[in-house]
């Protein structure tokens, strides 16, 4: 369980999250939803520790950051660093290896079968900077997994992929909800929201809603968070039986106007 009481947080004088109160509940598989600038990766780093809140708390009940894995926005991590895939996976790895030099056979399984999880068992020994984005987010999710954390937290895992590295990862994230993970993710699409997220957090500066997905995704609450061209069509199965067989099969993309299409407007 992840509370939230009240948080504030400020960049200079300049606030990015106002008063959220909210409990993330164990097992739950959350979406955090809003425009650009709206707070979410804020919300995250709160989580993490990672920047000073001025008022508020979070409790994490009886967890603490080292039961969290926490994956960034990948513009945020260095793509240039000179390391294979396998050194970069280890990582994941870290608290339970610290001790020892080299990695015991099993940690050597469990990175193999992290590997194998997201496909790229033939890039291991390849540098980080050679992969593409797809690749080089599915590695994320194979650090990710090697941690085996209780907490997911995911800032915007699918942006810039395609749609069969999306479905492979959406994948990832339903097992891990069914080891009883708690995964809370920075999603931009709003169809995937509404198809595999059972909750939603939609976030604009102020917390706008929260609960389940289909109660949060309103025409008004959506207005209320900023949006400003919507348009509301019926959402076609364009995944549902695809997920279960997804890994050499392309996802038929749904055309604009079969998904809800939404777009916060820049001028
Ligand atoms: P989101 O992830 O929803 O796009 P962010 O949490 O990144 O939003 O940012 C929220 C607001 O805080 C934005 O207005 C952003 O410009 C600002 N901001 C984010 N990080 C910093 C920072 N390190 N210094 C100053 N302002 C920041
Ligand atoms: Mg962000």
């Amino acid at each position: 369980m992840i509370k939230i009481n009240n948080l504030n947080v400020y960049y200079q004088n300049d606030i990015a999250l106002s008063n959220i109160s909210t409990t993330l509940d164990d097992g739950d598989l959350v979406a955090i939803v809003g425009p650009n600038g709206a707070g979410k990766s804020t919300l995250l780093k709160s989580i993490m520790q990672q920047i000073t809140i001025k008022s508020g708390s979070i409790d994490l009940g009886d967890l603490s950051l080292k039961h969290i894995a926490y994956l960034p926005q990948s513009s945020q991590i260095d793509h240039t660093f000179p390391i294979t895939v396998t050194e970069f996976v280890s990582a994941g790895a870290w608290q339970r290896t610290r001790f020892w030099r080299a990695f015991s056979r099993q940690e050597q399984r469990l990175l193999q079968q992290a590997l194998a999880k997201v496909n790229l068992v033939d890039m291991a020994e390849r540098q980080i900077s050679q992969l593409s984005g797809g690749q080089f987010q599915r590695m994320l999710f194979a650090r990710m997994l090697l941690q085996d954390a209780k907490i997911l937290l995911l800032d915007e895992p699918f942006s810039a992929i395609d749609a069969q590295t999306t479905a492979l990862l959406m994948t990832v994230i339903n097992e891990c909800q069914q080891q009883g993970k708690t995964i809370i993710a920075v999603i931009h699409d709003l169809a995937l929201v509404q198809r595999y997220f059972p909750s939603t957090l939609l976030v604009a500066t102020e917390l706008i809603a929260s609960g389940k997905t289909k109660d949060v995704l309103t025409q008004v609450n959506l207005v209320n968070a900023g949006y400003q061209h919507f348009s509301h069509c019926a959402i076609h199965n364009v995944f549902s039986n695809e997920l279960n067989n997804l890994s050499n099969k392309p996802l038929n993309i749904p055309a604009k106007n079969d998904i809800i299409n939404i777009e916060k407007q820049t001028s």
